[in-house]
């Protein structure tokens, strides 16, 4: 669906479908550039991940291998705890391996600290973060970014794999919502 589809219940679009698509179509030449000569793992955060997963994978020219890990973190209403529990493990062994994890967003940075710190104990050859989107809280902490779609204020949004009460995942742009909708 487009915004347009759900026009009563979006306040603003902050990306549409296409800008997402081109900051995509950058990011993959600049990681198939970084990891020339290399087999990238690419390992997925569910459920927040797929579409980031299923676009930059394919706007990728080289070869790469998914996997998927799902965590749910708690926190109190929007906001995340650092408290994480793994839902679903990796399926595959990165010891070695060159890993990428794909996230959708980062915002205080916690959930993605704890990712971190789990899978380095893995021993991969290397370890690097992409995040579509990141929120300015995220720069102040300690974990190194290395690829970001964009930086954006410090706003709750949906589309794009992000959701709202389990919507709002399949929507092509990202934007925030109508007040209306929280109620
Ligand atoms: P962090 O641990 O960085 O504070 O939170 C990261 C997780 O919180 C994301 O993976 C996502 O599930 C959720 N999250 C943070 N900000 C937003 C947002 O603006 N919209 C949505 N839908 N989820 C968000």
């Amino acid at each position: 669906m487009d915004a347009k589809d759900i026009a009563q219940d979006f306040e603003h679009v902050l990306f549409t479908a296409d800008q997402v698509q081109d900051r995509i179509t950058e990011l993959g030449a600049q990681i198939d550039a970084d990891y020339e000569g290399k087999e990238l793992l690419l390992i997925g955060v569910l459920n927040g991940a797929i579409m980031v997963m299923a676009d930059l994978s394919r706007a990728l020219r080289s070869h790469c291998t998914m996997d998927w890990m799902a965590i749910s973190s708690y926190g109190s209403g929007t906001k995340s705890s650092g408290v994480v529990r793994i839902l679903k493990d990796l399926s595959t062994d990165i010891s070695g391996k060159h890993v990428l994890i794909v996230e959708d967003i980062v915002d205080t940075g916690l959930t993605l600290s704890y990712l971190v710190q789990n899978l380095q104990s893995r021993e991969p050859a290397s370890l690097e973060i992409m995040t579509m989107f990141r929120k300015p809280e995220a720069i102040t902490t300690d974990v190194d970014v290395k690829y970001v779609g964009f930086d954006i204020p410090n706003e709750f949004v949906v589309g794009y794999g992000l959701d709202y009460a389990g919507r709002y995942r399949n929507l092509r742009d990202v934007g925030t919502l109508a007040e209306h909708v929280y109620r």
